[in-house]
């Protein structure tokens, strides 16, 4: 059915006027229930969590009991994190679940057909697992080209999805890797997943080191790289009540946004210059020696010596090695003459006085030298007093009393940089004691409602539940792949005051694939996995490359669409077309699902099968997200599923199940993990069950174990990690959530404000939900305290030593003061400002963006990052006059991502219809553009078309003495809907596939592109 914009808008309105009780706003108040007003005789009311952003705002949700359909969604006034409030996605969550749009029954687009046909689930399940058996068999290797043992399906590749629950994607991931895939991808890739080795490689995890509610006691808070009053508004409650106390906030954009509006200093920076920008904080913070010593002898590596083998001349650091023509990556370094000077026992050097010449602290330093106020101005383009203003302020929460924190987002994530990005705040963080204090850490504003969730349950190539690796082909057994990986931390541990957490890797790998493969032997089910060729990666970006390339016959794109979402669309597009078959589960329609028939697009010359399958939104189905804060929350089920959509745990059960049941009755290809899954554990008699994927999830004792004197009988619940053994005797699908659902329930229901004063200070919550690791809430916390467990701020502790035990925060590790070092998950037990760990060098180094204004580097010869992704063969734009402006790509509050299911709410489409361009004053006069006038946007890849907004939020920037134009559009609109086409298309058809060197995450945030009126 195709109806006009307008003509939907004002049907589907009308449908929704009973949305209109929802909360709505920053009010700093807690609000008060609209249901405590409303009667509710007539509606069943449950509690459920947001599905846009990962900020996790609580619902509830109120169904009528005699219809089953949503009548009211509204802010959780209980609710911690948005005490009520929503934002206006959040508070327009109704209009997805009571949607005439959703398609009412699967459907089936035949090849070189122009129409979709619907058909039953049976029918679409049943062919679907025809083609994953057909493809599966004839693509399954073995054997690699270096005859190594792989046992991999490389005919078929996923992506998908930082929307499903919790236990939707362990169950995933599992058919996936029980099917051989390696080709495992989704959202968190090309949003956050630079952040995750950025995070891990400085401080041991890669996730948000405190939560929301922390930000209230930060007296300095630095956006950078991120826009949270548009794009996380509810965390912005927390920014804005910091501020009532005294709280200093500053603002860091190639753009003046509502976050700039709020800030006490706003300082405008050329997209892709920000680590020039914090190379310069770290030498003004060394300059001017405002680290907080203490802090960085006691917790961190600056006072480790280095190895004489590293080195850094003219922009490369030693052991650098040039990419040959075909390799997709420009270079790559030998890291291990990155090492640390050792002694006899393996272990580093140190000096704590951080005099000497070779430790970090002085290498550090004469590395960020280089970054002095002029350069960094120049390159930048930033407004030198504003800078210093900016570094006076935030070096100031150097002192034990005072605590910054960052708050960022796809800015920094997005760029063939990125985790270098991250990495230079961190070390900004440690060098100033801001790492596990109140009010301080890295905190990393994750934009899907379970990205977080849907990272450590591993829908992602490279590693598996709980951050374990996916073996590469070499590991060729298991005691071999334990041996590797845990062998550094057992040197490491040979210190005894280090932890090295990663030592217990065997019994979380173990248990790990138990929770698979319940029945076989470890050894086995350790050949089951499938395996990665040595140092490939298999990144988004080379996925479809690959597919691009016609290596696949059958694709998943579940609960995603990166016909808009990922960077070089149009190559995405076209790509598709070379598939035999796809499966797109969603709950619209869109502009995936629907390639066939896009812009540009022969559907006569197009094979591809296309299987949509309907699934639920997320207040018709039960389970848990993880939130930005860690904080696994459980939403339960509302209305019923409209029409004939199921959960995607339902579908996936049932796939499997006809996919299972297919091998059985006709023999095929390695059947073994297919026979041997955990399968039957996922569901009861109704079908999928998420309370058994969750328990298995948290893990069971498989026998009677005794461990210290106390027996845990068969089939009980784990009650913590640290009981997981390597010997096949417990299970645990994923080991960072042990300690989830234990005999005493599920701890992700909990909903209880109850805390003790100390908690209540900090506002820690720990009663409410469930928080990974152990109900932690603020990370590497025993960094708070000085060696001898006294808080460096006595005011704000968030552990204390009573002198027998800790109170306040669960301790990162329960031991004494001073007895292990405070950063456990890291071999040495230390933060790394150092980080000899990554890809591209252990010091962030400015690179110029792959498409840049400049010629050449104004630091050095090397004028891009040498260690990126990169396809040689696609043209990237540098100081090319046809595209001579720097070109960034943003969100609106009004839209989430690339608009799938926003763009279909009415509310929201009338206050966001259609694509834009900002436009400085100064450019549109230059190029006669008038506000409102429609302009073409083209990069190297493509063209679109959009409104011009002239605007005094983006100015002209003095680079290098000339002039540079920045334009910014955002990137959540596609051809699909509005169905007359008056929204426009996708602006990542304009942006580049370049990556990461450590994630392949694509550089979406920084281009080079054209304007012209149309
Ligand atoms: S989109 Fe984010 S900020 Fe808005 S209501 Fe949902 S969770 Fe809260």
């Amino acid at each position: 059915m195709h109806i006009s914009r307008r003509s939907f808008i004002k049907a589907t309105a009308a449908s929704g006027i009973a949305a209109a009780f929802g909360g709505l706003g920053l009010s700093l108040v807690p609000s008060v229930s609209q249901a405590k007003l409303l009667p509710l005789r007539w509606a069943k009311q449950t509690t459920s969590v947001c599905c846009f952003c990962a900020v996790g705002c609580g619902l509830l949700v109120h169904t009528d009991k005699t219809s089953h359909r949503a009548v009211n969604v509204e802010g959780n006034p209980d609710h911690p994190v948005n005490e009520g409030s929503l934002c206006s996605k959040g508070a327009s969550i109704y209009q997805v679940a009571e949607n005439a749009e959703r398609p009412a029954t699967p459907m089936y687009r035949a090849p070189y057909s122009d129409a979709w046909q619907p058909v039953s689930w049976d029918w679409a399940l049943t062919e679907i697992a025809r083609r994953i058996k057909k493809d599966r068999d004839a693509s399954f290797r073995f054997q690699n080209d270096m005859g190594l043992t792989v046992n991999r399906c490389d005919g078929i590749a996923s992506v998908g999805s930082a929307a499903l629950d919790n236990e939707e994607c362990w169950v995933f991931q599992s058919i996936l890797r029980a099917l051989g895939l390696v080709w495992i991808e989704h959202q968190a890739r090309i949003c956050h997943s630079s952040t995750v080795p950025a995070l891990a490689e400085s401080f041991g995890r890669g996730a948000m080191t405190n939560h929301w509610n922390d930000i209230q006691h930060s007296d300095c808070v630095l956006v950078m790289g991120s826009n949270a009053a548009e794009n996380h508004p509810i965390s912005f409650k927390w920014v804005l009540r910091a501020m009532e106390k005294g709280a200093k906030l500053i603002s860091i954009d190639p753009r003046f946004t509502r976050t700039s509006a709020k800030a006490d200093l706003y300082v405008q920076i050329r997209a892709g210059t920000d680590i020039a920008v914090l190379g310069g904080l770290i030498n003004y913070i060394i300059e001017n020696d405002l680290i907080q010593r203490d802090y960085v002898v006691s917790h961190t590596n600056a006072p480790f010596l280095v190895s004489d083998s590293f080195s850094f001349k003219d922009g490369l650091f030693s052991g650098y090695k040039a990419g040959s023509k075909d390799s997709h990556y420009q270079g790559r370094y030998n890291k291990s003459l990155w090492d640390f000077a050792k002694d006899e026992n393996g272990l580093p050097l140190k000096d704590e006085t951080l005099a000497h010449p070779r430790c970090v602290y002085q290498l550090l330093k004469k590395h960020y030298s280089r970054y002095d106020i002029d350069t960094v101005v120049s390159v930048s383009g930033a407004d030198k007093q504003g800078l210093l203003e900016f570094y006076r302020q935030y070096a100031a929460t150097g002192k034990p009393d005072k605590a910054g924190t960052i708050m960022y987002a796809m800015g920094w994530t997005q760029h063939t940089v990125g985790t270098q990005y991250i990495r230079t705040m961190a070390m900004v963080q440690l060098l100033l004691g801001n790492i596990g204090v109140a009010g301080g850490g890295v905190n990393a504003l994750r934009g899907e409602s379970n990205v977080q969730g849907s990272t450590d349950h591993a829908l992602l190539w490279q590693s598996l539940p709980g951050y374990l690796a996916v073996p590469d082909a070499t590991h060729t057994s298991y005691k071999k792949h334990l041996e590797i990986k845990t062998a550094p931390h057992l040197a490491a541990a040979k210190d005894p005051k280090s932890a090295a957490w990663w030592q217990y890797y065997p019994k979380y790998m173990a248990s790990f694939l138990k929770s698979m493969y319940p029945q076989a032997e470890l050894a086995d089910a350790y050949n089951w996995l499938p395996k990665a060729d040595q140092g490939k990666t298999y990144t988004w970006l080379e996925l479809f490359d690959a597919m691009h390339d016609g290596e696949f016959k059958g694709f998943f794109a579940w609960g995603q669409n990166p016909a808009c979402s990922g960077a070089h669309a149009g190559k995405n597009r076209e790509a598709m077309a070379k598939l035999d078959w796809m499966v797109n589960v969603n709950i619209f329609d869109n502009e995936t699902g629907s390639f066939w028939r896009g812009p540009g697009m022969q559907p006569e010359k197009i094979k591809t099968e296309v299987f949509f399958l309907p699934c639920c939104v997320s207040i018709e189905k039960e389970g848990s997200i993880t939130n930005s804060g860690r904080w696994m929350q459980w939403r339960y089920a509302g209305p019923d599923p409209r029409g004939a959509a199921r959960s995607d745990g339902h579908i996936m059960v049932e796939l499997m199940e006809k996919v299972r049941a297919m091998y059985a009755e006709e023999g095929g290809t390695f059947t073994a993990p297919i026979e041997a899954l955990s399968l039957d554990m996922w569901r009861d008699q109704k079908g999928y069950n998420p309370h058994n994927v969750a328990r298995l999830i948290n893990g069971t004792f498989l026998r009677d174990v005794t461990i210290k004197g106390t027996t845990y009988k068969k089939g009980q619940q784990v009650p913590s990690f640290a009981l997981l053994q390597d010997d096949g005797s417990t299970c645990s699908g994923n080991w960072l959530y042990c300690a989830s659902y234990t005999d005493e329930g599920n701890m992700g229901e909990r909903q209880s404000r109850q805390q003790s004063p100390e908690q209540e200070k900090l506002g820690l919550f720990p009663n409410w939900t469930w928080c990974w690791p152990l109900n932690r809430r603020i990370l590497y916390n025993r960094a708070s305290c000085d060696l001898t467990g006294k808080p460096y701020n006595p005011q704000m502790p968030v552990i204390s030593w009573t002198g027998e035990k800790w109170t306040g925060d669960v301790p990162d590790g329960g031991w004494k003061p001073g007895e292990k070092y405070s950063f456990i998950m890291k071999p040495h037990g230390h933060g790394r400002i150092y980080g000899p760990g990554l890809e591209d060098g252990p010091f962030p180094e400015h690179y110029e963006p792959m498409e840049t204004p400049l010629k050449s580097h104004p630091l050095s010869r090397q004028r891009s990052n040498p260690a990126c992704l990169s396809f040689n063969d696609e043209y990237k734009a540098v100081a090319d006059p046809k595209f001579p402006y720097v070109a960034t790509t943003f969100r609106v509050t009004e839209h989430w991502q690339t608009g799938l299911m926003t763009r279909h709410m009415p509310w929201l489409l009338e206050a966001q219809p259609q694509m834009f361009v900002e436009l400085s004053e100064e450019l549109a006069r230059k190029l006669g553009v008038g506000n409102g006038d429609k302009v073409v946007v083209e990069s190297a890849r493509g063209s679109i078309w959009a409104v011009g907004m002239v605007t005094e939020r983006v100015k002209p920037l003095r680079i290098l003495g000339k002039t540079v134009h920045q334009i910014s559009m955002p990137w959540c609109f596609g051809w699909f809907m509005p169905h007359d086409g008056s929204g426009g298309d996708s602006s990542n058809l304009l942006t580049a596939a370049v990556g990461d060197a450590n994630t392949g995450i694509p550089e979406t945030k920084v281009f080079m592109a054209n304007v012209r009126k149309a």
